[in-house]
């Protein structure tokens, strides 16, 4: 999988697949904004994908091959 580069929290870049999939709104289609200060407890550094309006879509690990 390919991974675009972004800077994350504490200017440590972090990385996300190019596809435009995780970041489209399921409901209205819309593109989903980066908010890494929604964090999901236990499951260390992730990323949401939020809508302005329906919430967050998806959660990315830019580090999973990492692991
Ligand atoms: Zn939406």
């Amino acid at each position: 999988m390919e991974y675009d580069e972004l800077d994350g929290p504490e200017g440590v870049p972090v990385r996300v697949p190019t596809s435009d999939d995780y970041r489209t709104c399921s409901e209205c289609g819309g593109d989903c904004y980066p908010d890494p200060s929604i964090t999901v407890e236990g499951q260390g550094a992730r990323i949401a994908f939020v809508c302005s309006e329906h919430g967050v879509q998806s959660v990315v690990d830019p580090f999973e091959e990492q692991r």
